[in-house]
């Protein structure tokens, strides 16, 4: 596995709208073991292939769900993170209730912004296999993966934030 170079604005390939995937091959499987890997290093909690100059309609998440609650039990385990990893994703329903939240990107370092996202989303998409799934994810999972498949749309956060700033030493802020 390889570290890919993550990119930023004003990169033209942040702002193309991505290819679908046609070709499950041994390149694309070495293209998402790189993003796992450079997500993972970054570290981020998701990653789409346009940040590392991939225009294609990939991105992996890596999160472990309760991980925003400031649930600090004594003795409690970390939640298991889960990995996945979505080609070519439709947004199939969404909730009419929104929130709002802090985010930032990878691929826009030293800004924050908050953002309203749908609180639940259901998706349909393909695995690293091209096998047909659906996934119904909440809260800030849902708000990634919405991160995410906007990014394959050439969509950034501080094109929907109403407020962006630079954070303090104190705003830790997901990226992805
Ligand atoms: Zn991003």
């Amino acid at each position: 596995m390889t570290l890919r170079e993550i990119v930023t604005l004003p990169e033209p390939v942040l702002r193309r709208k991505a290819k679908p995937v046609t070709k499950f091959d041994k390149k694309l499987q070495t293209l998402i073991d790189d993003m796992i890997e450079t997500m993972r290093d970054a570290p981020g909690v998701g990653l789409a292939a346009p940040q590392v100059n991939v225009s294609e309609q990939l991105a992996v998440i890596e999160y472990a769900e309760g991980e925003d609650e400031d649930e600090e039990v004594e003795g409690a385990q970390p939640k298991p993170k889960k990995l996945y990893v979505i080609i070519n994703p439709e947004i199939i329903k969404a909730s009419e209730e929104k929130v709002m939240g802090i985010e930032g990107c990878l691929s826009i370092p030293g800004l924050i912004g908050e953002v309203e996202r749908h609180e639940m989303i259901q998706i349909k998409a393909l695995n690293r296999h091209g096998k047909p799934i659906k996934l119904k994810v909440d809260g800030w999972m849902a708000r990634i993966f919405q991160h995410e498949i906007d990014h394959l749309n050439g969509v950034l956060f501080t094109d929907l934030s109403k407020r962006i700033w630079k954070p303090t030493a104190e705003e830790e802020t997901p990226l992805d």
